[in-house]
């Protein structure tokens, strides 16, 4: 090769492959796609057929979103052990809901499953990237839908947007079982994963329903820690799911989301109130946060005060002392009393603490 040739050459711009893995074999396929998400940063990935969602509800419906959608891909992400020891220890509570929470779901997932649908829509085939994006959904946390939001497109169709229910996908992907406190768990980490979703119109081989070592033994560990009683042991919410049934504690959402921010309403106007929004004026800091007033959401989501103390951190020790889970450490999680702010007495700072001001010529 002359010289001038090999310049142009390597002057020349570089793409990707287009149409240079087969996935018209659905085993083949579905093999090639799981080993791909491993190496794009999933902790587990399994497949549900479309099928499996044939009784979703309509503005659950992920067909509804892409009604020639023939797979799910579910994909595991783990929250570390590790962003949950501040909240543990009483010292460090912003890494949960920044590195556990709100930077797994708008940063590290939506990486994952972008990649993944750039190498499916490589070799031909659409694919839509879910992190846990559904932030303009129709539904309430509750599953009803909003009045006065949004209207459909076309009669019949869902109103917009369209939510896929994340916990029930990774159930129907075959990646574990939802607990009684309504929250995923993966043989691998228990209740410590969030899921990202893949929708497709390749055929994959779906992975079967989970039929593994049973996770959820109602030890009610979760019930019991939860700060805010979230869980009822009475009401419980049935579902079929796979053609297996699921049941798990009808959870107070508004309960929950007072106490995973810290909130106790005290029932006397506060002049400064812990949150200062309309409704809160009487809210204080529970036993479970040390803060005077709620600290600002990381990544716009992320406030976990609690630090799923309940339905993460006590089922995570439940599991993890019965030995179910793969993920295995060196030492157990607790290594300390659970601590409890007291509120009604003066704080007592560590010596060296030194604040604010107190030294003119200090640094902040
Ligand atoms: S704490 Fe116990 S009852 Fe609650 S979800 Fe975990 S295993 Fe199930
Ligand atoms: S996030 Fe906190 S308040 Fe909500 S259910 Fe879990 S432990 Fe209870």
């Amino acid at each position: 090769m002359n010289n001038k040739k090999k310049e142009s050459l390597n002057l020349a711009i570089m793409t990707r492959d287009f149409n240079s893995v087969d996935l018209s074999d659905p085993r083949e396929a579905a093999l090639a796609v799981k080993r791909k998400a491993l190496e794009l940063g999933a902790d587990a990935v399994g497949i549900g057929n479309i099928e499996r969602w044939a009784d979703a509800p309509i503005q659950l419906d992920p067909k509804q979103i892409m009604p020639e959608c023939k797979s799910i891909i579910g994909m595991v992400f783990r929250v570390d052990r590790g962003s949950l020891r501040g909240v543990e220890e009483g010292t460090y509570f912003s890494n949960y809901s920044a590195m556990g929470y709100g930077g797994l779901t708008y940063v590290y997932m939506p990486m994952t499953v972008i990649n993944l649908t750039k190498f499916i829509e490589d070799q031909g085939y659409e694919a839509i990237p879910m992190g846990h994006q559904s932030d303009w959904r129709a539904v309430t946390i509750k599953g009803d839908t909003y009045e006065k939001y949004s209207r459909p497109v076309r009669p019949g169709q869902a109103t917009p947007d369209v939510m896929v229910h994340l916990r029930i996908a990774a159930f129907l992907c075959g990646l574990g079982e939802i607990g009684f406190s309504k929250m995923f768990l993966s043989p691998q980490f228990g209740p410590r994963c969030r899921v990202g979703i893949v929708l497709t119109d390749v055929e994959l081989e779906p992975d079967p329903i989970y039929d593994g070592p049973q996770l959820c033994n109602r030890c009610m560990a979760c019930v019991r820690a939860c700060p805010g009683q979230a869980f009822s042991t009475e009401k419980t919410v049935k579902v079929k799911l796979g053609g297996r049934e699921v049941e798990w504690s009808d959870i107070d959402v508004l309960k929950c989301n007072d106490a995973f921010r810290g909130i106790v309403h005290s029932g006397v106007p506060q002049s400064e109130p812990y949150l200062n929004t309309p409704g809160n004026e009487d809210s204080v800091p529970g036993d479970w946060s040390p803060f005077y007033q709620r600290p600002y959401p990381v990544y716009k989501t992320g406030q976990a005060i609690c630090g799923s103390r309940g339905c993460t951190r006590a089922c995570m020790i439940s599991l993890e002392s019965r030995g179910v889970l793969q993920n295995t450490f060196k030492q157990k999680f607790r290594r300390r009393p659970v601590w409890s702010v007291d509120w009604s007495k003066e704080p007592e700072y560590a010596p060296g603490t030194k604040f604010k001001n107190q030294d003119k010529d200090g640094v902040d």
